[in-house]
């Protein structure tokens, strides 16, 4: 099985409001000595996967850029990271290589450095095609200068390209989010990403939000019941053109899924590089099933030297997993093959599944088991389920 890479670049040109990653915005010539660092990684990891319990698979199928805003990287820079990956792995001829781009960024230079580096799909951080909606969580960009990277790309052969869209930014309304729905799908872009605005402590509108302030246009935030309508205003408009849900989040036109992020939901092998990256990695032991590691998310700490904190995934946990991302795609969970794998282990989770079909958040039908639209609004109830009452309480 082919590996997946990930590369974390926590660079921004300014630090949306609605944002909880590990990002901030820094000098050019911190980006430099990023890269280095990530470069070293690169190197480091091969020879002491053993060490950490991880089998490393020989051939990469996709490689994915992200962040952050990798298209504020310097165009010698990002050619570095490629360099380096080509060099240490063993990278197929067909590789899905994807790198996350803000609109407004992608200067002449940055889409030369892409194309000529084998890039073939961006995925681009619109959010809106709004200009005040964009505005107000900071966004730099607007509409026009959105369209016209759209077909820049396109002109330097890059024409596998994701648009991000948030449900529920502040002074959305159904009326503008109809129009941004419609602006995304009449660029003919195969793929559509779809967020409900997340409320959390760890961004300056989530914060606001919890105590009920009117900093960051928080009071024009949307209600979660407006939210979820527009949800699933989104799965009828991108259905209906043929951009078809294939995860609770994502959409696309057929063969145009996202083969990086389907590894993900498939548990499939990634490695992960850079500040707060996490990679999935078979295991060397026969006690575990697989392996993960996970980086600081301190970006300070990041420069101390390699750090990859390796934790083993026990069959148990497998199968937990197994279900939980499996059922985020549309297609579901083959329940049949799920016992291959896992053999009896599986009807443990009967109760919990006869459970949720009753309650109308899942479809059984044969040996598939899948969420219904409902199941998709509700899916971290769901998923929930699937985890064991043990590891919840801890
Ligand atoms: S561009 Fe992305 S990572 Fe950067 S601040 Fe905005 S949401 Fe966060």
């Amino acid at each position: 099985m082919s590996l997946g890479i990930y590369i974390s670049v926590p660079f921004c040109r300014s630090k949306c409001t609605y944002c909880n990653f590990a990002s901030g915005v820094f000098s050019a010539s911190q980006m430099g000595r990023y890269v280095e660092r990530v470069a070293e990684d690169i190197k480091w990891l091969r020879g002491h996967a053993d060490g950490l319990g991880a089998v490393i698979p020989e051939t990469v199928d996709s490689i994915y850029m992200g962040g952050g805003t990798p298209s504020l990287l310097p165009p010698d820079e990002l050619k570095k990271l490629f360099f380096v990956l080509r060099q240490e792995f063993k990278v197929l001829p067909k590789t899905e290589v994807t790198v996350e781009c803000a609109p407004g960024t992608l200067t002449d230079q940055v889409i030369q450095a892409l194309a000529t580096r084998g890039v073939n799909r961006v995925s681009l951080g619109v959010q809106s095609f709004v200009d005040q909606e964009a505005a107000s969580v900071a966004r730099l960009h607007t509409r026009e200068k959105t369209l016209s990277d759209i077909e820049r790309l396109r002109k330097a052969g890059i024409s596998n390209i994701n648009v991000d869209l948030i449900a529920g930014l502040p002074h959305q309304t159904r009326e503008s989010w109809e129009y941004s729905l419609e602006q995304a799908i009449a660029t003919g872009v195969p793929h559509v990403s779809v967020y409900m605005l997340e409320v959390d402590e760890d961004s300056r509108l989530g914060r606001e939000l919890i105590a009920g302030g009117t900093r960051y246009h928080a009071h024009f935030v949307p209600d979660d019941d407006l939210t979820a309508e527009f949800y699933e205003t989104a799965c009828d408009r991108l259905n209906a053109a043929g951009v078809e849900q294939y995860e609770i989040s994502n959409f696309a036109r057929a063969g145009f899924e996202s083969r990086h992020n389907l590894k993900y939901w498939t548990r499939q092998p990634y490695l992960g590089f850079g500040v707060d990256a996490h990679s999935m990695l078979p295991s060397r032991r026969e006690q575990a099933e697989s392996v993960r590691l996970a980086t600081t998310d301190d970006y300070d700490r990041f420069f101390v030297a390699a750090d990859f904190k390796a934790s083993a995934v026990s069959a148990e946990q497998a199968l937990e997993e197994r279900f939980f991302l499996g059922l985020r795609l549309n297609r579901g969970v083959d329940m049949g093959r799920v016992r291959q794998e896992f053999g009896d282990v599986v009807t443990k989770f009967r109760a919990s599944i006869d459970e949720l079909v009753e309650d109308g958040l899942l479809i059984r039908s044969g040996e598939n088991l899948r969420l219904t639209n409902r199941g998709r609004l509700l899916s971290n109830e769901v998923f929930g389920r699937f985890i064991a009452e043990e590891r919840l309480s801890t």
